[in-house]
């Protein structure tokens, strides 16, 4: 089968933690994970319409079920780091009878509309912070994404965006991140809640995510006091013209979040 995608991600998991995120991002539609044998996982990003996904050599290619195939052989220690991990031959063997159930690659979904009022903040400290909010923790994913170093790198994010559905995050200390739209599988749209709450499917990264210092619901409602600015295609070509770089094509500085906020209003592209 041939994948169509863009890889958005590439890892190698060594811990308990980061088995749980792979766990997670199988969840939505629109992901699937590439093994490649002897080289960094991927996470893909399926399009409907993309090109199609190359790899250099033998690889299998990674849903919920497969992966919890590959999980069986796989042996963590007491602290929570990947002792064991299955060979790319074992993988296969475990993998082979498993048929691949590709999520969904639709187009990007519409923006989903706050459940109540518009992303209004928690009342008081009794409230949940989670009332009122659309939960763009359940459609959205972000992942780290190196500083581009040079022209070369801009060019590699230029075409990274080129994707619909993922878009570039400028923090104020200098992170970049991914965003990329999609749908966790488990997401109840008429309680507009999660569906596996309380129960072991629920990724230990939901368990754990703090609600009440949620940076998803301020990056994705537009919140000014998000340390994240969210950039589309469009908005990162203005923004390049504001990165200085040598003559060699390396990059000299990197514009603050507030830098990006202040180019894109001057250029009408807020
Ligand atoms: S965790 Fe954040 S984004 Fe998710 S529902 Fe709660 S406040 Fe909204
Ligand atoms: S909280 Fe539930 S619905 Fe939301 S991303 Fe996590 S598992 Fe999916």
């Amino acid at each position: 089968m041939t994948l169509s995608g863009t890889v958005v991600h590439r890892f190698s998991p060594s811990s308990v933690e980061q088995l749980d995120r792979v766990r997670y991002w199988l969840g939505f539609d629109r992901l699937c994970v590439v093994v490649e044998e002897g080289a960094p996982w991927s996470l893909v990003y399926l399009t409907a319409d993309g090109g199609a996904l190359t790899t250099a050599g033998p690889h299998i290619t990674l849903d919920a079920a497969r992966f919890s195939a590959w999980l069986d052989l796989a042996r963590v220690d007491h602290r929570g780091r990947l002792r064991r991990s299955p060979s790319f031959a074992e993988a296969q063997a475990a993998v082979a009878g498993i048929p691949l159930s590709l999520p969904s690659a639709d187009p990007v979904h519409a923006p989903r509309a706050p459940a109540t009022g518009a992303n209004t903040p928690p009342r008081s400290h009794l409230d949940s912070p989670c009332d009122g909010c659309a939960a763009p923790c359940c459609d959205h994913i972000v992942v780290p994404l190196t500083r581009p170093s040079g022209r070369a790198a801009l060019d590699a994010v230029s075409s990274l965006l080129e994707t619909p559905g993922l878009s570039v995050g400028v923090s104020d200390d200098g992170a970049w991140a991914l965003t990329a739209e999609t749908r966790c599988t488990h997401f109840d749209a008429d309680t507009r809640r999660c569906g596996v709450y309380g129960q072991p499917e629920r990724p230990g990264f939901c368990r754990t995510y703090s609600p009440w210092a949620c940076e998803f619901r301020k990056l994705f409602s537009g919140d000014p006091t998000s340390h994240f600015l969210s950039l589309t295609s469009r908005q990162f070509e203005a923004v390049r013209d504001i990165i200085p770089l040598s003559r060699g094509g390396s990059a000299l500085g990197w514009p603050s979040r507030s830098d990006c906020s202040e180019h894109l209003a001057k250029n009408d592209l807020p």
